[in-house]
């Protein structure tokens, strides 16, 4: 099936009971068991099933089956948002003193728990000097359990060569865990170009209306943790906290995802309602729909804005001369994402006036929605870096963030062409660039 096929049946029959066609909402916490017997077998994992939904729920079950066909994985676990999602993406393949090595243009919350969080478990993350293979493979030692980077960085607009980076990854025996969230499986499947583990916010384009928090991490079923057994000793030794089970034995190429459930889940519960899984999974039924057209819309905005007098800089890597353009014909198929940052002319101040001058354009820190949103990164979700921490991370001074919704485009331009007024340089040129 195509991924417009897949996005509205993929992993839901029939219900064989009530015949429901839409996805029910299973509200339960917990199922019942038929014996002793039957529950001993379930928590032996002897036999499928459900038991309690801090573990696994039909109606999340039905959304993991639906990304993980679109992302082309093995299996997927959803939890509560995408933070919880890296967070236990990073944690299963960590262990005290270990690290990971990461691009450095990440989202501003991931640069967080990377550059604070994990640290104060013991968890070193390792910050590139660049998205280049080159400057991530010295700072692999024996001690990396993964390389990490977005596929498009958000809010830096960078497009990571996957297969590079899976290369170099592989040549050193450790995974690439690859966030998704920007380009979504309808522009891009890292799995198809090496990537190990793809985790994604839910919450963006993929639910697609800015309702509902949710996070998922998809197993692509292909990183040989047998191979790797000194490096990866939690997927291979029996483990204590499961009755001695053994991960690569028990659920083979779905070692990884089954660890993920059965400890980080399980045990700490960042578990996704499945009441926000019913909510996603609608969202999710419209995807394809929704990027075309988001694709296309923010076509027309990068080109007026670039036309525009008023603009001193637009970051699109649809315009053939930006640095991306190649990268985004290999890997988007062309389809530069919707996702696109600029500076007007005039500066820090300049860009406030025509943030604070946007109507239909909403103030947010949020993307991915069917709706036009503006973010201002240096003030919000960057400002906790210092001002190099943020010109490494792809986040400028003056930068306004757009994420380009799916109304009409020429009420998006009016609103933009309307704010750009109010930044003093009616005039376009008067004033410089910065
Ligand atoms: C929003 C976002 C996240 C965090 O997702 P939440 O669902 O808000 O926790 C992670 N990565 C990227 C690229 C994002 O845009």
């Amino acid at each position: 099936m195509r991924d417009a096929t897949i996005a509205i049946h993929s992993g839901y029959e029939v219900d064989p009971t009530t015949k429901a066609v839409a996805v029910p909402i299973y509200q339960t916490v917990a199922y019942a068991f038929d014996s002793a017997d039957h529950g001993a077998a379930l928590f032996n994992l002897e036999v499928d099933g459900f038991r309690y939904s801090r573990i696994s729920n039909p109606t999340t079950a039905v959304l993991e089956r639906r990304v993980a066909a679109l992302e082309g994985g093995v299996e997927a676990l959803c939890v509560s948002s995408g933070q919880a999602a890296l967070n236990y993406a990073a944690l299963n393949v960590s262990e005290l003193g270990s690290n990971i090595v990461s691009v450095p243009q990440l989202y501003g919350t991931t640069y967080t728990l990377f550059a604070h969080v994990l640290p104060s478990q013991g968890i070193t993350v390792r910050f590139a000097e660049s998205d280049q293979p080159d400057a991530i493979e010295p700072l692999i030692d024996d001690r990396t359990r993964a390389v990490f980077c977005e596929s498009v960085g958000n809010p830096a607009g960078n497009i990571c060569d996957i297969a590079a980076l899976a290369e170099v990854a592989h040549r050193h025996g450790v995974p690439l865990i690859v966030d998704n969230t920007v380009a979504t499986p309808i522009l891009l499947k890292p799995i198809e170009h090496g990537a190990d583990v793809v985790v994604h916010s839910l919450t963006k384009f993929m639910g697609g209306h800015g309702t509902t928090l949710g996070g998922i991490i998809v197993d692509s079923g292909k990183f040989p943790w047998r191979e790797h057994a000194d490096r990866f000793p939690m997927f291979n030794r029996p483990d204590a906290s499961y009755h001695g089970l053994i991960y690569v034995e028990h659920f083979k190429e779905a070692a990884y995802i089954a660890r993920c459930r059965s400890v980080y889940q399980r045990t700490t519960g960042a578990v996704l309602p499945p009441l926000s899984a019913f909510l996603l999974l609608q969202g999710i039924e419209t995807v394809a729909l929704r990027v075309e057209r988001h694709v296309e819309n923010a076509r027309r905005v990068a080109e007026f804005l670039r036309g525009d007098a008023r603009v001193a800089w637009v970051n699109y890597a649809g315009f053939p001369d930006s640095p991306y353009h190649a990268l985004a014909q290999r890997y988007l198929g062309g389809r530069a994402c919707s996702l696109l940052t600029f500076g007007v002319k005039g500066g820090f101040e300049a860009s406030k006036k025509f943030y604070d001058a946007l109507g239909l354009v909403k103030r947010l820190v949020n993307m991915g929605d069917a709706k036009s949103l503006a973010c201002h990164p240096a003030s919000t979700t960057h400002r906790q870096m210092s001002e190099e921490e943020q010109r490494k991370a792809g986040v400028r001074p003056e930068m306004i963030r757009l994420s380009i919704g799916i109304e009409h485009v020429d009420d998006i331009i009016a609103d933009l062409d309307q704010a750009l007024g109010a930044t003093g340089s009616d005039f376009g040129g008067l004033l410089t660039a910065p």
